[in-house]
Formats: structure tokens, C-alpha cells, sequence
């Protein structure tokens, strides 16, 4: 059923177009932003900020987004999530949130290993921010941000992956293989739609012992092999390079003893 659309004046509706709009001018077309929201109402300790932040987000169409926030923040599902009740109540009181560019980047990577930086960064000073990642929302060491970073940029497809020259590391634990795949090459096997977790879900084991593969985002400028695999052989040396990787890539998906 579809849901009826919050009632809101134009007068509110051009104050949010506004907002979005002139954050807007602040990015590049096509390029992905960092951005905080600020409660107005109270004063940021530092004295940086135009109030105190409560949400860090990132996103390739900030004006869309501003205006998307602000909507929700009075629909009446907004009770049930801390930041649009929170959002809401400064509308009501006519202290609208305030939106501020942090970065602007290329690519949607940059942008997530970035996003985790600032929240860290605006945690450590005393922020409260309203995130659910843990990431984004609890002080953690920098070992386990850098760990949290890898895993959701395992979140992109393929072709986001490629685009922002991201290459997939594959390695059995047990050493039989080690090798450094760029996205592109996997669009053929997989279809552009599946994500790099997809990949790691879909060929989890070592086609030689049949142990299970270790899977490891890295940048294609890096160093390609990850830390402890230099001396693994990129194929194992029985197997040529075209059968190795059917068995890899298409070999698990068959039903055992089907062929
Ligand atoms: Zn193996």
C-alpha cells in the first residue's frame, strides 16, 4: 500500500531545497562527498563547527540526499530512528540541521575509507554521532577501523570496484595460490552486478586442496602481494592458468561429482 507523503509546506519544502542546494555548490559534479549534519542548538566545543555534529555520511548525489533527510525527518516513521526524531524536532523548532561538505572525492573507495576517518576523527573529539557502523559510531583503535574499511569496500560491485582501481586479492590460506585479480576480469565469470563479497562467497575454495581462500581488497598502485603470500606461486604449478581458473570461478557452483 503505498504510504501517504508527509505533509510539509512549500515554505519548508523551499528552505530545503535551498539548504541542499547551496551545500550542492560545494561538490563537483560526479564526485563523492563527505557530510556531516550539525544540531545548531548547541555549540561545538571546539569552536569549529556551527554546532555539534550528530551524523557523518557519504554520498555520489549530495543535493537528492539533503532533501531526502530532511523529508524523512518528518515522516512519521522517523519516531522509530534516533536521527530523523532528532532531525525533526530542530525543524519543528525552526533550528534546521546544517549540512557541511568535509571532502569531496573521485571515487566511491576514497570516499568510504575517508567517511571512517572523519567519524573517528569527530568521535574523538566528543561527537555523539547518531551512525549504526560501529565504525562511525564507537571509538575504535586504528586496526580495527582500517579492518572495518576493508570489509565494506568488499560492498562494491564490480564495476565500482574497477572504477575506483581496486584490485581483488585471492589466496589460499594454505599457500597452494596467491593471486591478484583486477574486477574487469571477473565480469566475464560473475556478471557485473555481483559485489566483491559475492566473489568471496562464490569461489571460497582452493580448487587444488580445496582449503578455503583468503580475500583481501587492495589498491592496483599496491604492492600485489598481500603480507605473507609473497612467495606463493601465483597458479599452482600443475594446473594451466585456464583450467585453474574454471575450477576457482566455475567449478564450485556444480553440483560434487556432476561432471
Ligand atoms: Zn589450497
Amino acid at each position: 500500500m503505498p504510504r501517504k507523503p508527509p505533509k510539509i509546506s512549500d515554505g519548508l519544502r523551499a528552505k530545503f531545497k535551498a539548504v541542499a542546494h547551496e551545500t550542492g555548490e560545494l561538490v563537483p559534479t560526479a564526485a563523492y562527498a563527505n557530510y556531516v549534519i550539525i544540531d545548531p542548538t548547541f555549540s561545538d566545543r571546539d569552536e569549529i563547527l556551527p554546532g555539534v555534529p550528530i551524523y557523518i555520511g557519504q554520498t555520489a548525489r549530495i543535493v537528492p540526499r539533503i532533501q531526502e533527510h530532511m523529508r524523512h525527518a518528518l515522516a512519521p516513521a522517523a519516531a522509530s530512528n534516533a536521527l530523523y526524531r532528532r532531525m525533526g524536532q530542530l525543524i519543528r523548532i525552526g533550528a534546521l540541521p546544517i549540512f557541511r561538505i568535509l571532502e569531496v572525492h573521485r571515487t566511491r573507495a576514497d570516499s568510504i575509507r575517508a567517511e571512517a576517518v572523519w567519524a573517528q576523527r569527530l568521535l574523538r573529539s566528543g561527537a555523539d554521532l547518531l551512525n549504526f557502523l560501529p565504525e562511525q559510531s564507537r571509538i575504535l583503535t586504528a586496526s580495527s577501523v582500517g579492518r572495518m574499511q576493508r570489509v565494506r569496500l568488499l560492498t562494491m560491485s564490480l564495476p565500482e570496484a574497477y572504477a575506483a582501481g581496486l584490485v581483488l586479492q585471492i589466496a589460499c590460506r594454505r599457500g597452494c595460490f596467491s593471486r591478484t585479480i583486477s574486477p574487469v576480469d571477473l565480469i566475464p565469470w560473475f556478471g557485473d552486478r555481483i559485489t566483491l563479497m559475492g566473489i568471496r562467497t562464490k569461489a571460497r575454495q582452493c580448487p587444488v586442496c580445496g582449503g578455503i581462500n583468503r580475500y583481501a581488497v587492495a589498491d592496483e598502485a599496491d604492492s600485489p602481494a598481500p603480507d605473507g603470500f609473497e612467495n606463493v606461486p601465483e597458479f599452482p604449478g600443475e594446473l594451466p592458468s585456464a583450467e585453474f581458473e574454471f575450477r576457482l570461478f566455475d567449478g564450485q557452483n556444480r553440483a560434487p561429482g556432476y561432471d
